[in-house]
C-alpha cells in the first residue's frame, strides 16, 4: 500500500463561480486560479500523485499551458486517475478536510463525495469530505481564501 498527502489554498475573489468538489456553489466570491480554482479537487489530485511517485499536480498541468486556462477540476482529476491506472495503482480511499469559514459546505458534501467517486472510479463509501472551520482565526478564518488537506491511499496490483 502507498500512502500520499495534499493541501493547497486559493484567494477568494468578487464575482465568478465556486466550484468545490466538483459542485457549483451559490456564493458571492470564487476561487482565484488559472484552472476553475476547485482547490478540493486540486488537493485530492496532489494527494494521489504524491501516493504514486508522481510529484505534483503542477508538473503535470503547468498554469503557464494555456491548455488548462478554465479547466474543469474534474478533467484533471481524471487524467490523474488514468495515469495511475496506468501503473496498475487501484485507490482504496480517500480523505478529505476542507477549511472554510464561508459559505456552509455541510448540504454540498454529498454531491462533493459522489463526484469524487465516480471521477475515481471508487465506491462511494471510499470518497470522504468533510468541512470545518478555524474559529475566525488565520487566512480561512478571515474569509479570505480556503485550504484543502487531502489523503489517499493507493494499492498496488497484487496488494
Ligand atoms: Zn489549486
Amino acid at each position: 500500500m502507498r500512502i500520499g498527502q495534499g493541501f493547497d489554498a486559493h484567494a477568494f475573489q468578487d464575482g465568478g463561480r465556486l466550484v468545490l468538489g466538483g459542485v457549483t456553489i451559490d456564493h458571492p466570491q470564487s476561487l482565484a486560479a488559472h484552472s476553475d480554482g476547485d482547490v478540493v479537487l486540486h488537493a485530492l489530485c496532489d494527494a494521489l500523485l504524491g501516493a504514486a511517485g508522481l510529484r505534483d499536480i503542477g508538473q503535470h498541468f503547468p498554469d503557464t499551458d494555456a491548455r488548462y486556462k478554465g479547466i474543469s477540476s474534474r478533467e484533471l482529476l481524471r487524467q490523474v486517475v488514468q495515469l495511475l491506472q496506468e501503473r496498475q495503482l487501484r485507490i482504496g480511499n480517500v480523505d478529505i478536510t476542507i477549511v472554510a469559514q464561508a459559505p456552509r459546505l455541510a448540504a454540498h458534501i454529498p454531491a462533493m463525495m459522489a463526484n469524487i467517486a465516480a471521477d475515481c472510479r471508487i465506491d462511494l463509501g471510499r470518497s470522504n469530505v468533510k468541512a470545518t472551520t478555524t474559529e475566525q482565526l488565520g487566512f480561512t478564518g478571515r474569509g479570505e481564501g480556503i485550504a484543502v488537506y487531502a489523503v489517499a491511499l493507493l494499492q498496488e496490483a497484487g496488494d
